[in-house]
């Protein structure tokens, strides 16, 4: 049995942009050989006992050495029998020595194949609202590499003839050496206005753009502060972008913001962040973890006895619903018994196991069911609640229907536990920087304060709800907002209205 190695583009750096294909070999690989423009994101789609290899790092040895060991490394790889996925930035066969890794292949006797990716070269440029042909602009584009200084002798592109042929120019790899490439192409006759355009981290939620033109380039790239890696774009094309730009305009863009939520419910709340161009970090700072279970077995053992179940959130929905199946019961248990939910998510928590709800509040809290159930006509007078609740739930709700007269019986089923340490990784994501972090829970603030240590709380603090501000300021923060209702989507409005106010303030503080 010979192994296969895939040379398989990653794309730019969005993790969407790896082809399906490339996509679906990295999820049964027995080895990853990545480098370092691959997305590390991408990694996510490998089995988890597959052997990764990073030859991205900057070693000390030179660059064809590094580059020898890396086809040594495939070679070896293969000729173990594994299927192994090269994983490379971009396209593999546009200035990615993908080719040279395939003669290596080749003379070695292993087996090899390519899928191309989407290159950066047109990529970065779309991303930044600038298309890389145009009718009536450009006619043609051509890709060349700023590796070679046209200053030294050795340089084996004709600049000239670049400067003339009067199409769209794509640089890769020209940060350096922009200066004396700009120089060249004036002398070859382009106009030195000719508008031009620098793309750091194409298609990456940290994507920036300048423009300029062909000769102010360079120095407003490094005033920027621009550094590689770079596609440099040059010609008419890129004054479209005055008008296509959409990329950097999304309303998060570039926000770096930590989620602290539980993994097992940040998923849908992360993807909205990122669909708005965020950078998020996840930081799960507490983990729900189910407490015995048999206060909650007796209680559903009788369940009909009850007139009202009341579930206050999904994870009170899954330790119920966990409790019915571990007694081979079904929906069908809770016939005739009425439900109460908290909120949207906790409602669509039970839809999907076929139960719907008969009251939803319009606050989404403890009171607002209170309220809710206040307003119902039918007296709560004599009726018996089950009530699913944490560990540490407030005891208003309890309360507030003995109030009514209803006889309430508390079950705690789950509880939120710290699950973030102060790892280095934590200390390296905080030091890289965070804009804005997200709280959905009181414990959550607890759990990270405790992990990030007291000078994290100069972080501003995007929370869920009142009561999650009050623990939020009481642990030092500043809470710069707070979610309208106590869902995540309205935490994700407020988190914008606070950047648009961010940003207004800004442009008031400059000079015009
Ligand atoms: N094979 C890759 C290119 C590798 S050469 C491809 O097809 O895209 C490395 C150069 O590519 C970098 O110096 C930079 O010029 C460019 N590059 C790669 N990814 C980039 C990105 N996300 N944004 C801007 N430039 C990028």
């Amino acid at each position: 049995m010979t192994g296969i190695v895939h040379l398989v583009g990653a794309g730019p750096g969005d993790p969407g942009l790896i082809t399906v294909r490339g996509a679906e070999l990295l999820a049964r690989c027995d080895a990853v050989v990545f480098d370092a423009l691959a997305n590390p994101a991408l990694l996510a789609h490998v089995p988890a006992d597959a052997e990764r290899h990073d030859v991205g790092k900057r070693g000390g040895s030179t660059e064809s050495a590094k580059q020898d060991d890396i086809n040594a490394l495939l070679v070896s790889l293969g000729k173990a029998g594994k299927r192994v996925v090269r994983l490379k930035g971009g396209d593999p066969l546009v200035f990615g020595r993908g080719s040279e890794e395939m003669q290596a292949l080749a003379q070695g006797g292993v087996r090899f194949e390519l899928v191309p990716g989407v290159t950066a070269g047109v990529a970065a440029p779309a991303y930044a609202g600038i298309p890389v042909t145009h009718r009536g602009i450009a006619t043609s584009v051509t890709f060349v590499t700023g590796h070679e200084d046209p200053a030294k002798a050795t340089t084996t592109t004709d600049w000239h003839a670049l400067a003339k042929g009067g199409g769209t120019i794509v640089l890769y790899m020209g940060v350096k050496t922009l200066p004396n490439i700009a120089r060249a192409l004036v002398e070859g006759g382009l106009s030195p206005d000719t508008p031009a355009a620098a793309v750091q981290w194409g298609t990456h939620s940290t994507q920036r753009t300048v423009v300029a033109t062909l000769t102010t380039l360079a120095e407003r790239a490094a005033a920027e502060n621009i550094s590689a890696p770079v596609i440099t774009i040059i010609g008419n094309v890129v004054s479209l972008r005055a008008e296509i730009e959409w990329f950097e305009k999304r309303a998060l863009h570039g926000l770096r913001v930590a989620v602290t939520r539980a993994t097992a419910q940040a998923g849908t709340f992360s993807s909205e962040l990122r669909e708005l161009g965020a950078h998020v970090i996840e930081m799960p700072a507490i983990v729900i973890e189910p407490l015995d279970t048999a206060p909650l077995d007796a209680a559903l053992a009788t369940v009909r006895d009850y007139q009202w179940l009341v579930l206050t959130s999904q994870n009170a929905v899954d330790a119920t619903w966990n409790a019915l199946r571990a007694a081979s019961r079904d929906a069908r248990a809770l016939a005739g018994v009425k439900i109460a939910s908290i909120g949207p998510a906790t409602g669509q928590a039970l839809m999907e196991r076929g139960l719907a709800v008969d009251l939803s509040p319009k606050r989404f809290v403890a009171e607002g069911v209170l309220e809710a159930l206040g307003q119902l006509g039918e007296s709560m007078k004599g009726s018996r609640v089950l009530y699913v609740a944490a560990e540490g739930a407030r005891d208003v709700l309890p309360e507030g229907l003995r109030a009514m007269g209803a006889e309430v019986d508390v079950v705690r089923a789950y509880r939120s536990a710290p699950s973030l340490s102060a790892t280095n990784e934590l200390q390296g994501q905080l030091d890289a920087g965070v804009d804005i972090v997200t709280f959905t829970s009181a414990s959550a603030v607890t759990a990270f304060v405790a992990a990030a240590g007291p000078q994290a709380t100069r972080i501003p603090a995007a929370c869920i709800g009142p009561i999650t501000s009050e623990a939020a300021r009481a642990a030092g923060f500043t809470v710069a907002c707070e979610a309208l209702q106590a869902t995540a989507p309205a935490l994700v409005s407020a988190i914008i209205a606070w950047r648009w106010a961010q940003e207004a303030a800004q442009d008031a503080s400059e000079p015009a």
